[in-house]
């Protein structure tokens, strides 16, 4: 590996860290060890990251509110990542996480960003889908093992024809 190869690995790992990201995703997405992401983590946050389990997609999508928004925050990256289904593009990942943020949704009812990456992991997959709605055509989420049937989360909350 180049030294400026290496270099933009070690930005990309920290901006990831920085955004939240688990050192375990940071090293599978950069190629950085697992253990200097640990290290990088230590020294941005002054404490080890947290182990434990990140939540899986049915387990995280447990309420309308945290089906909106895994839809919504989704159906952007998909919009914005053409090739979703192939790749996770960590870059577009965060913007769309950043984006429906905006949306302005109580703290307690967004998913974290790691939950976020294993929805993505699973759209990868084909363990997740986006399901256009019937009458509004805006896509909604499908999760294997869903705890729900799913519908469409943006009709139900705003109605329509
Ligand atoms: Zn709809």
């Amino acid at each position: 590996m180049t030294a400026l190869r290496k270099h933009n690995q070690t930005e990309v790992a920290i901006w990831l860290l920085e955004c939240g990201f688990k050192p375990m995703i940071v090293s599978n997405q950069t190629g950085i060890s697992t253990q200097r992401a640990r290290e990088f983590h230590r020294e941005i946050y002054g404490i080890g990251s947290k182990s434990g389990q990140i939540k899986s997609p049915d387990g995280a999508i447990r309420t309308a509110t945290a089906y909106m928004s895994a839809s919504y925050c989704m159906s952007l990256y998909a919009a914005m990542t053409p090739e979703y289904k192939s790749w996770i593009d960590m870059g577009t990942l965060v913007r769309a996480i950043q984006l429906h943020q905006k949306l302005g949704l109580p703290k307690n009812c967004q998913l974290s960003c790691n939950e976020f990456y294993n929805i993505a992991l699973s759209l990868r997959s084909g363990c997740a889908t986006l399901e256009p709605c019937s009458k509004c055509s805006a896509k909604h989420l499908s999760v294997r093992r869903m705890h729900f049937a799913p519908y469409c989360p943006y009709c139900a909350a705003v109605g329509g024809p």
